[in-house]
């Protein structure tokens, strides 16, 4: 339930709402707009009538949140959600285009690809460490080492890193180096992954499953959402359909759907959405036309001899291209392509 306070509701009578709430055994969820302060009252609320916080003081109204996901919901929160992440804001004006190789294969290579993706204009880098592979005697990731060259990469380049994290026992390690962590595809349901890192409060790229509806989707961001971490981000990636000429489906529908339902950032991966190098830049342009708030991109400098994804991923070159021609559709969407410590403009480096 969303108690919604009158404007000029005083900060004694927002704390006075949170007291009865929690009296009623729900949890509380604090939404501080600009004009408007939403209190969520959390859990068991059916049987608990309107009407007890309707008559506290600074009390507007009431409502009910008719969806099963709650905090995600753009009913309890009708703003955009927009945060910062190393120098640039996900969810507000900046698109944010995510870009590295699928797996870090050595220190060289990464830091190479770090470099060539920021000069292209990206503002992060991603990689991944432990990697999901449909058989288990696929390369499975370097692990810490790989974590030690992303750090690296980022001392070097000022990109955040975005990695991949596959189970709970990897947290800790994973916290200290990260900036973003990705739940990936294949974990979307793993709640117990979903729950431990809702209690940390470091940014989360929530991937979307390989058959999971969008309102699955949106279920899983509640999980994160309702451990306190408030910084969620989605990522269509592609869903399983009958079609077999590319590795997924882009459910491009998902974009302005998602944008509809949820406040939170939605960012689309071309790279698995299509499984083909040559259909990522149509995708990429599509998903900013669209309305995403960003994308997450695979790139390697040698594709050919990539250890995992390697169809995929774009060379250097081939991501710069996209990055110019998402940089005008981004103009028309009255956006602007996020960018770390450099100077990207749509008419190139300034
Ligand atoms: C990845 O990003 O490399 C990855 C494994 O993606 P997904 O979880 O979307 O398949
Ligand atoms: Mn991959």
């Amino acid at each position: 339930m969303m108690i919604i306070m009158k404007p000029n509701a005083t900060p004694q009578q927002v704390e006075n709402v949170i007291t009865h709430i929690k009296a009623a055994g729900l949890s509380v969820h604090l939404s501080q707009g600009v004009e408007t302060t939403i209190i969520g009252a959390i859990g068991e609320t059916h049987n608990i009538p309107t009407e007890r916080f309707e008559v506290l003081d600074g009390v507007q109204e009431v409502q009910r949140i008719t969806k099963p996901y709650k905090l995600a919901s753009r009913q309890f929160h009708p703003e955009n959600s927009v945060f910062p992440l190393d120098g640039f804001t996900v969810g507000g004006e900046e698109i944010a285009i995510i870009a590295g190789p699928c797996s870090v294969e050595g220190r060289t290579q990464i830091i190479e690809t770090a470099h060539a993706v920021k000069e292209a204009g990206a503002c992060a880098l991603r990689g991944g460490v432990f990697k999901p592979r449909t058989s288990p005697y696929s390369f499975q990731g370097l692990g810490e080492e790989g974590l030690e060259y992303l750090a690296e990469a980022r001392e070097q380049t000022g990109l955040p890193i975005v990695v991949e994290i596959m189970s709970q026992t990897q947290l800790d390690l994973m916290v200290r180096y990260v900036d973003v962590l990705q739940i990936g595809a294949r974990n979307m349901q793993n709640f117990n992954l979903l729950r431990a890192v809702g209690e940390t409060r470091t940014p989360v790229l929530l991937k979307r499953g390989l058959s999971a509806t969008i309102e699955e989707l949106l279920m899983s961001a509640e999980y994160v959402l309702s451990g306190g971490n408030k910084q969620v981000m989605l990522c269509e990636r592609g869903i399983r359909t009958f079609e077999t000429a590319t590795r997924n489906t882009t459910d491009i529908n998902a974009i302005p759907v998602l944008k509809s339902l949820t406040h939170l950032p939605v960012i689309l991966d071309p790279s698995h959405a299509t499984g083909h190098a040559d259909y990522v830049a149509a995708i990429a342009r599509a998903a900013i036309a669209a309305g995403a708030d960003g994308l997450i991109v695979e790139v390697h400098p040698d594709p050919a001899n990539a250890a995992s994804d390697g169809k995929q991923s774009l060379k250097p070159e081939a991501f710069a291209n996209m990055v110019k021609q998402v940089g005008q559709i981004a103009q028309i969407m009255e956006r602007r392509l996020a960018v770390v410590h450099g100077a990207y403009t749509p008419h190139g480096w300034a």
